[in-house]
């Protein structure tokens, strides 16, 4: 049987592997930090780099909410990313992510956006992520660590 495109680790020449991390709960600054450390905690995952912190009104959810900040990060791994999903939606449980409000205020969010170049269509992942496009959120601090012939690429392989 062939393995599932989500159980392959990415290739050395890869595109890169991307990261979306949001917070509009708490000290949202010192999560965003503590979940930069977590994702590095054990030897099989490395930030290469991260964006600045971008501020943030919600998109959705229900009125009141205050304002996220945003950040992208690259990662290194040997990691499939399924394996990788599931280490994200561990560290957003760490720090108290609850799933009781459709896009309700959050302590932490991980999202998956790009894994060098693989594209990913099953049940519970998706890559790319399919609405990072519209997300000025995301796309302003992707922007900044990955260029733009890549993301081009990136696109257009959707
Ligand atoms: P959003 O981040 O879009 O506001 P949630 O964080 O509440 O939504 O939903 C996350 C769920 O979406 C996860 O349980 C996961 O199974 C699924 N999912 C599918 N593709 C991805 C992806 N690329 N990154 C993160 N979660 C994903
Ligand atoms: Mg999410």
């Amino acid at each position: 049987m062939v393995d599932p495109v989500s159980d392959q680790p990415a290739g050395p020449d890869g595109m890169g592997i991307y990261i979306a991390l949001g917070s509009n709960l708490g000290d949202r600054e010192a999560t965003i930090h503590a979940a930069l450390r977590d994702l590095e905690e054990k030897v099989d995952i490395r930030v290469v780099r991260c964006s600045t912190l971008h501020e943030t009104e919600p998109v959705g959810g229900p009125a009141g909410q205050g304002p996220y900040l945003n950040a992208v990060a690259q990662l290194d791994t040997g990691l499939s990313p399924r394996e990788l999903l599931a280490r994200l939606l561990e560290i957003e449980r760490r720090h108290g992510r609850r799933r009781d409000v459709p896009n309700g205020p959050r302590t932490l969010d991980l999202d998956l956006l790009l894994f060098g170049g693989r594209v990913i269509d099953e049940d519970g992942l998706t890559v790319p992520h399919p609405r990072m496009w519209q997300r000025p959120f995301v796309m302003q601090p992707l922007e900044e660590i990955c260029d733009a012939v890549t993301l081009a690429e990136q696109r257009r392989g959707r």
